[in-house]
Parts: C-alpha cells; structure tokens; sequence
C-alpha cells in the first residue's frame, strides 16, 4: 500500500503524471491511490518533490 501524507500534498500533479496505470485520483483537494490499479512500481513515491508519498507494509492485526 501507498502511504498519502496528505496534509503535505499541494496537489501539483507531478505523481499522476509518472503513474503507469493511472491508479492516482487527484482533484483541487484530495489525492486518492486505487489499491486495486496500483502495482506499487514506485514511480509515485520516487517522482514527488515533497515527499507525500512513501511504501508502508501492511500490517496484519
Ligand atoms: S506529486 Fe506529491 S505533492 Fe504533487 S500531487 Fe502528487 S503527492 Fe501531491
Ligand atoms: S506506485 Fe506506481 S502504480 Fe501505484 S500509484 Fe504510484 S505510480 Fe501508480
């Protein structure tokens, strides 16, 4: 699973652009990540300039 710090996000675009399976949602106030699209390749993670997005395990609880 992708982590979305959201409270950091300025909504620039720079992930939706980099995402090869276009699993980024993004409008003027939310960025969502469709778990099921998403391949977890990391192009996000690597490609956004203030450090949102980052690969948490799942923890089973
Ligand atoms: S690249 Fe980073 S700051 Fe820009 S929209 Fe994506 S998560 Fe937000
Ligand atoms: S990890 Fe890859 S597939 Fe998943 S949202 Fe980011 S760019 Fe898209």
């Amino acid at each position: 699973m992708i982590q979305i710090d959201k409270y950091k996000c300025d909504f620039c675009g720079t992930c939706v652009s980099v995402c090869p399976h276009d699993a980024i949602e993004l409008s003027e106030t939310t960025l969502e990540i469709d778990p099921v699209t998403c391949t977890e390749c990391m192009n996000c993670v690597k490609a956004c300039p203030l450090h949102v997005l980052s690969e948490e395990p799942v923890h089973a609880e």
